[in-house]
């Protein structure tokens, strides 16, 4: 299986640290509001990472945090006038939705940032120990770049050029910093900003050291593969493997991963230009399937633009495959077992024409593999699902085997499923559906069984379905 890797520009052959295994940290969003289209990019698309490995046999632990203590969740606090855990919990559970509808499976673990800051002290400490973090006079503990003689590695920067590229540009409240390169582990507190207690002063930590933290405390000291956008690459990984890797010795993460942006109009999606949707907003218009479709209709490393027509493209292709599966699972209940004919001869020679279509069954399966084995490539990946979808459509049907359908369907779902796209078509719930289940759900809160009522709005959210509870009772909405 061959990775590219940013850390040394190329394809590589994938050798896991521990044979079947693979850890892997992905980089997730900072939840002071519902994540955008562009943040569904390396969800969607390290899932189906995770998905093949598992795919090939593979053991995944899957770590990708959520970022809940930083500048924007503060400010959007003090603009509602609530704890910043207010906004930063809803954002994650409204995040969590986003997640289900586009079949994004959860972590193995999601740890978060404000429960972890016990184990960032300790690595702060731990750098300033090792000389390679400072103390300066208001309390900042920074990271000394100039001693870690690898900085700039990831990115392909060279230090020097980073110096002087920083040496004209001076931050007010950096003045402590001993270097412009060197940047913040651990800062006071503001007046009104959630803080911890430390040894060098009240304060939160600087942005880079929970993922150093959270990957060692969940993963271990060294991990496989270590993902996020490529806007990630400097100055966030940059700084998590000085951090890593100054404290323990040792190699942080054999593969780097980046996957490239998402677009509008060819432009970066920005709130300020007002070219920039969430999830939900997309959720409104189409199934959130539609959404992983688009996302994997490309390259990871590609660019992608989003557009009504893509996702129309997304949508029609989609379709497509949801047909024909429904005309599988049609044929699997009328076929007859083994193949059928008049005659000895004719048999035998019905026999052979399915034992063609198994094989060509059989080579877009290696079509797909290959794909997905060249970096991933989903975009190829699923030309050949459309491959299978039209042997399916010309070389299944009634006079088919049970074998033979048996056969196609399961190898469509399975190789469906690896992208994340369920083949099963929503059935349509009806307004009277829900509420029924609503007033079971309420009926088991009254008995305090909450398992019970909480399993009853996991069924929902499979559906589709969202509750909120409200002062004037229980609202819902399809997503
Ligand atoms: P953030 O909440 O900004 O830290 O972003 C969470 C994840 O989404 C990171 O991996 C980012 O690199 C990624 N990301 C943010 N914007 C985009 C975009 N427009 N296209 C692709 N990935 C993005
Ligand atoms: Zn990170």
């Amino acid at each position: 299986m061959k990775i590219y890797n940013t850390l040394t520009k190329s394809k590589q052959e994938f050798e896991p640290l521990e044979p079947g295994k693979v850890k892997m940290y992905v980089c997730g969003p900072t939840v002071y509001n519902y994540i955008h289209i562009g943040n569904a990019r390396p969800m969607i698309v390290f899932d189906t990472v995770r998905r093949y490995f598992e795919y090939k046999g593979y053991d995944v632990n899957f770590v990708s945090n959520f970022t809940d203590v930083d500048d924007k969740i503060i400010k959007a606090a003090i603009e509602e006038g609530v704890d910043s855990s207010v906004i930063s919990k809803r954002y994650i559970e409204e995040c969590k939705k986003d997640m289900k509808g586009m079949n994004v499976r959860p972590a193995t673990k999601h740890p978060l940032a404000t429960e972890e800051i016990d184990g960032m002290i300790e690595m702060i400490q731990t750098l300033i120990d090792k000389g390679h973090a400072y103390v300066a006079a208001d309390g900042t503990v920074y990271f000394r770049t100039s001693s870690f003689k690898e900085y700039g590695k990831l990115s392909h920067k060279n230090l020097e050029d980073l110096q002087s590229g920083f040496r004209e540009i001076k931050v007010t409240g950096e003045e402590g910093k001993e270097d412009p390169t060197d940047f913040v582990l651990w800062k006071p507190k503001k007046e009104g900003e959630p803080f911890w207690v430390s040894p060098w002063c009240e304060g939160r930590p600087g942005w880079h050291i929970e993922c150093s933290v959270m990957s060692k405390k969940y993963l271990g000291e060294q991990i496989d593969i270590h993902a996020g956008g490529e806007d990630l690459i400097f100055p966030h990984h940059e700084n998590e493997i000085a951090q890593s890797e100054a404290a323990n010795g040792k190699t942080f993460a054999n593969y780097w991963m980046h996957n490239a942006f998402l677009n509008i109009d060819n432009k970066k999606m920005s709130k300020s230009l007002g070219n920039f949707f969430t999830v939900r907003d997309i959720s409104e218009q189409y199934d959130l399937q539609v959404l992983r479709f688009f996302m994997l209709s490309a390259h990871y490393r590609s660019p992608l633009n989003f557009s009504r027509d893509l996702m129309e493209a997304s949508k029609n292709g989609l379709e497509r495959i949801l047909t024909s599966m429904e005309r599988l699972r049609e044929l699997e209940a009328k076929a007859a077992d083994g193949a059928q004919g008049e005659g000895q001869k004719e048999k035998e020679a019905k026999e052979g024409r399915e034992a063609e279509v198994l094989k060509d069954v059989q080579a877009l399966v290696e079509k797909y593999e290959a794909a997905m084995e060249d970096d991933f490539n989903t975009a190829d990946a699923i030309s050949a699902v459309f491959e299978l979808v039209k042997l399916a459509n010309t070389s299944v049907d009634e006079t088919s085997s049970k074998e033979l359908v048996v056969s196609v369907k399961h190898t469509m779902e399975t190789l469906c499923d690896v992208l994340g796209i369920l083949t099963e078509r929503k059935k349509e719930v009806l307004d009277s559906e829900i509420e029924e289940m609503i007033a079971k759900r309420q009926a088991a809160r009254k008995a305090k069984n909450f398992a019970l009522a909480d399993e009853i709005r996991g069924t929902l959210l499979g559906m589709g379905i969202v509750l909120e509870d409200t002062r004037e009772g229980v609202k819902w909405k399809r997503m």
